[in-house]
């Protein structure tokens, strides 16, 4: 491995974030690898080249169904590692949060995986459930609901169970309750046989998480029973003579639990209220912790919002031991752990690839050394004082003196004093200053606050062919840092630094927090692009929440997709899915196709009638613009 190939590694921080499923190859490339087997590597540029070769263009998501199974390994064995060297007498079970990403390929493969180790679903919705209802469980999985429940809800909980499938009601609101009673009856009447689905309640514990989502925890969390709430379920249960139908007890303190002290806690009060619970010889089976475990986005091991401290062993080892430690003070069996994770399980195995099209021209770029005559303005001649003589001792004062002067330099333009020529030689030595001071403040040990604003100001500005509000939408709501690499060009030290802006015509739809191991970086070191050849970046660990939140501002659609196993002898392409055409885009808000093709026919008729179109010309263009329905939303990469 080269030396820059090695630095390049640590500035975008792949070993930090990357769970050891990604890397660098000889030419440079990104490559993810097989968690089954580190000789089995994927290049993703080579995916990309043999994509472009079958008309699929970035922006793309590849999917990597094996990284899902590693996670989904890496739970599953970090549980039961923790369960034998604690001898702890229940057993660890994961239902698969759909909402976190409900396409089925996702839940397909999850399914597939997941049934070895009886992992089943979670369902937040009617549709949630409507989806899982049709798919293969494994026989002793269960199909956990959550989520606000009318009738009808209740119902289609009520067909799952008499379907065969391990359906558990958990109960968030009273009335929840009182449809359960209102179908037993109706259910049990012609057929007391019937398979009938189990209960649960959802408690809402005085604990709260950490991170973004501390609310979804603590008394004013908007899910869950109070303790009167939940005794008061109890009660109606045991007067219907169906205390038996309760089996689980569930608790969710939010996602991306950043830190493991606040999850302890947590833990240590939903297993007290379990063991009491069961101690008013009610048999609760299910503990179920929720989901919540957090990925490390930023590789930094910390309690920061895009980070861990932890990792599934810690969580598991704590998990397994809090509810150990209580059951055992109790006496009170230990109950099947049930665990709602979805983040943790699907955050990695998606990469959104795109092209970067284009720089954004700032002023900054150009700064040709301009002649100075002694009849341009003071303030004119003073810049180029300064820029003659700024120095590494001198650059903080000069830099201070060169921001006074640019305010004289407008100040004097709106009031009509200097000509427009002369304001344009003012910024052009304005710049050329700050990109001089910046060079000297980036030789100091300490780069203070105003240079790292003013790196931040000066850097390239790189055009990527995307939409964050599609395909990364929890970076523009919520400040959510996802890693950002090129996928080739690694065995070559960036030189230049850059914020990244999307395509949308919305100021919002930039990049300028990008992750670093002690901090956020407000730049991203990326290559000088090449004109005529592409440059590619990747957006990492995408998986989790990105696709199914992302919306279709400006009517950029879902990107294509590919699925892509890693083999022997690199990559297989098993799948293309198509993105979004812009038929497919303009449906979304309510338009028809056929309905614009028609008035943009009648309209070139028009033209041709009254003589200002040729038929050819006409035609021409009606069969252009009804071609486009079947286009791609996003920008043809250049030179394609
Ligand atoms: C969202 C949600 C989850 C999944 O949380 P992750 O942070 O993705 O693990 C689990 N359980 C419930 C009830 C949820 O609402």
């Amino acid at each position: 491995m080269s030396t820059a190939t090695e630095q390049t590694k640590e500035i975008y921080g792949i070993e930090n974030w990357g769970a050891g499923y990604f890397g660098v190859n000889r030419k440079g490339n990104l490559i993810v690898i097989s968690p089954d087997n580190d000789t089995q590597t994927a290049d993703i540029k080579e995916i990309v080249d043999d994509l472009r070769k079958r008309g699929i263009s970035t922006p793309v998501l590849l999917r990597f169904p094996q990284l899902l199974f590693g996670q989904i390994r890496k739970l599953q064995s970090a549980f039961k590692k923790s369960i034998k060297e604690f001898e702890y007498e229940g057993d660890h079970l994961c239902v698969y949060p759909m909402k976190v990403n409900q396409n089925r390929a996702v839940v397909e493969e999850y399914l597939r995986e997941g049934s070895r180790y009886n992992f089943g679903l979670e369902a937040g919705s009617k549709a949630e459930l409507y989806a899982a209802l049709g798919l293969e469980q494994s026989k002793d999985s269960l199909l956990v609901l959550n989520g606000f429940k009318d009738r009808e809800f209740v119902k289609l909980a009520f067909a799952g169970a008499a379907a065969g499938k391990n359906v558990v009601i958990v109960i968030e609101k009273l009335s929840e309750l009182t449809h359960t009673f209102s179908l037993l009856e109706e259910t049990t009447k012609d057929n007391s046989d019937i398979r009938l689905p189990m209960l649960g309640v959802r408690v809402k514990l005085y604990s709260k998480g950490s991170g973004k989502w501390e609310k979804s925890g603590g008394e004013a969390a908007k899910f869950g029973l109070t303790t009167t709430e939940i005794l008061d379920v109890i009660r109606q249960l045991q007067d219907a003579g169906r205390v038996d139908m309760l089996k689980l007890l569930h608790f969710h303190i939010g996602s991306q639990l950043t830190d493991i002290k606040r999850i302890k806690n947590a833990m240590k009060e939903a297993a007290r209220t379990y063991a009491k619970i069961r101690q008013m010889g009610i048999d609760i089976e299910y503990l179920d912790v929720g989901g919540g475990m957090a990925v490390d986005y930023d590789g930094s091991r910390t309690s920061f919002e895009s980070s861990a401290n932890y990792n599934a062993r810690e969580f598991a080892n704590d998990v397994i031991y809090v509810i150990k430690m209580v059951c055992d003070d109790e006496n009170v069996p230990h109950p099947t752990i049930i665990q709602e994770s979805g983040r943790y399980l699907s955050a990695y195995h998606a990469i959104l690839v795109t092209n970067v099209q284009d720089e954004i021209e700032t002023v900054v770029e150009d700064l040709t050394p301009m002649e100075v005559d002694i009849d341009d303005p003071q303030v004119v001649k003073e810049l180029a004082d300064l820029r003659e003589s700024i120095n590494s001792k001198n650059y903080r004062e000069y830099y201070h003196d060169a921001l006074e002067h640019r305010e004289e330099l407008f100040t004097m333009f709106n009031l009509g004093l200097i000509s427009l020529e002369d304001r344009g030689k003012g910024e052009v030595l304005f710049w050329d200053i700050c990109e001089r001071a910046d060079q000297f403040a980036q030789q100091k040990k300490y780069v203070s606050e105003e240079f790292d604003d003013l790196r931040r100001l000066m850097c390239a500005k790189y055009l990527a062919n995307f939409s964050v509000f599609r395909s990364m939408p929890d970076n523009w709501a919520l400040e959510q840092l996802f890693p950002i690499i090129p996928i080739h060009k690694l065995n070559k030290k960036p030189t230049e630094y850059a914020t990244l802006c999307d395509i949308t015509c919305d100021s919002d739809g930039i990049v300028d927090k990008f992750v670093d191991l002690h901090d956020v970086k407000t730049v991203l070191e990326l290559h000088k692009l090449t004109p005529g050849e592409p440059y590619y970046i990747a957006m990492m660990l995408v998986g989790a929440y990105q696709e199914v939140m992302g919306n279709n501002h400006n009517l950029f659609g879902v990107p294509h997709e590919a699925h892509i196993h890693i083999g022997d002898d690199g990559h297989i392409i098993k799948k293309v899915v198509y993105g979004a055409t812009l038929s497919d885009s303009v449906a979304v808000a309510r338009y028809d196709a056929v309905q614009l093709h028609d008035h943009f026919r009648r309209a070139i008729m028009q033209r041709i009638k009254n003589g200002s179109l040729s038929t050819k010309e006409g035609n021409q263009l009606i069969e252009f613009y009804e071609n486009q329905a079947d286009s791609y939303t996003y920008l043809a990469p250049n030179g394609s």
